[in-house]
């Protein structure tokens, strides 16, 4: 039997950081992943902002921050184009990684504060024990167990680790995006250091994107609520990369599918000797379904939090509650603000996004935040003053 303090199931960006930082606060931490190669394939557009990379003290390096990004370009369903670049304030401007070379760099920076990673071990199952965990593993045909004194449930959208460790982390069908994506070649982009957003019955309960990537190198994507159409995400998606300009010429190189978990943190993220993380916890901009930065910082807070309830020898839920309050002074109130801007968004017609967006193109931004936009929003349009007083 192997035993640890930690054990963190999952290397995404979200495993990889709690590891990291649990190893840093001096805990015997082990890291697993059930893939053979962490970070592939990808499940993701690979947009992250400088802000958040800065906030994680993560320098950016060129082997996987392929691209700089300096505005946004967000398209009406009828073509027109609200530009946000040059002067304006981008606290969203950021860098589109390579993520199969990112992730692994996140696996790399915990083996070096001292985690043990073990790759293509899959966690199978879960007992609890008086003083942590045992999880049953495979790697390579082979089967043991470890046992940990916390278990850092890093398992992504489609978690069961929590489950298995019986906390509520189920995330509600209504609440996951179908995110697919095309990682394409000759696309034709207008600017290519600026990230495109193409919104109405293109994408309906979510929103189509390009990133890209390289020259003529993009991330096209989209994602949707598949309680708001017939067709499916893929169907969707063909059809947007044959109309729009940009991708009609644009060949595709590989095919990305993923659930993204936009309902807001799930009900438990912690318990007695377990704490829950990134996708798996909902740490997920509802807005953008962005969830890397996020993922990353909860996963800083927890093994912080870990390493600390080691060196106390108290692996309580009410010692590890502290993790909850840290992600929600970090995340909570911008949560519940996303969510309800999400809903406000996804509930306007295509005549209705074509109007703001003609308004908004003569609105002077000083800075691009979610605050920014609805407040000129409220300017254009008195109607959405009247959608929003209802959110708000
Ligand atoms: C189409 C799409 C586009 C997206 N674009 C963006 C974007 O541009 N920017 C952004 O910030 N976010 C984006 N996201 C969201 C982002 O990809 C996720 O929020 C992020 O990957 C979450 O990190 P994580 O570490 O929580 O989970 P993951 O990255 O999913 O990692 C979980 C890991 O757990 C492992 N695992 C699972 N079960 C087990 C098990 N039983 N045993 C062992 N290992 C296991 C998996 O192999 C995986 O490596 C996108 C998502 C989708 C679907």
């Amino acid at each position: 039997m192997i035993e640890t303090d930690v054990l963190v199931v999952g290397s995404g960006p979200a495993g990889s950081s709690a590891g990291k930082h649990a190893a840093l606060g001096g805990a015997k931490v082990i890291l697993m992943d059930k893939k053979s190669e962490i970070g592939s394939p990808k499940r993701c557009a690979e947009g992250v902002s400088k802000e958040g990379l800065k906030f994680l003290g993560i320098e950016p390096k060129e082997r996987w921050a392929t691209k700089e990004i300096d505005g946004i370009r967000l398209i009406a369903p009828d073509g027109t184009d609200v530009w946000l670049n040059d002067e304006i304030k981008l606290p969203e401007a950021g860098y589109i990684l390579e993520r199969k070379v990112f992730d692994k760099h996140m696996a790399m920076d915990a083996a070096r504060a001292g985690a043990e990673i073990k790759i293509k071990t899959l966690a199978k199952g879960v007992d609890r024990l008086e003083d942590g965990f045992i999880v049953y593993c495979e790697s390579m045909g082979e089967e043991f167990e470890i046992k940990t004194k916390i278990l850092i449930a890093a398992d992504g959208p489609e978690s069961h680790i929590g489950r298995w460790a019986g906390l509520k982390t189920q995330t509600k069908a209504k609440n996951m995006e179908s995110g697919i994506q095309f990682e394409m070649c000759n696309v034709e982009l207008e600017d290519p250091n600026v990230l495109e957003f193409y919104f109405g019955k293109v994408a309906p309960g979510g929103y189509a994107w390009i990133f890209p990537k390289e020259d003529d190198i993009a991330n096209v994507g989209l994602a949707v609520m598949a309680s708001e159409t017939d067709k499916t995400a893929y169907e969707h998606l063909v059809d947007f990369v044959k109309t729009c300009p940009a991708t009609k010429n644009a060949q595709a190189v590989e095919l990305n599918v993923g659930g993204d978990p936009v309902g807001g943190f799930v009900k438990n993220i912690y318990g007695d000797n377990i704490l829950v993380v990134g996708d798996a916890a909902g740490q997920v901009n509802p807005l953008t379904g962005g969830g890397i930065i996020s993922g990353m910082k909860c996963g800083m807070f927890a093994g912080k939090v870990a390493a600390e309830a080691i060196k106390e020898n108290n692996c309580s839920s009410k010692r590890l509650s502290e993790y909850e309050k840290l992600c929600d002074e970090d995340m909570g109130h911008k949560m519940k603000r996303y969510l309800k801007t999400k809903d406000y968004l996804f509930s306007l017609t295509d005549d209705e996004l074509n109007s703001i967006a003609h308004a908004f193109q003569d609105v002077k931004f000083e800075e691009i935040s979610t605050s920014e936009l609805i407040k000129q929003l409220i300017k254009v349009s008195p109607n959405a003053l009247l959608k929003l007083g209802k959110l708000f």
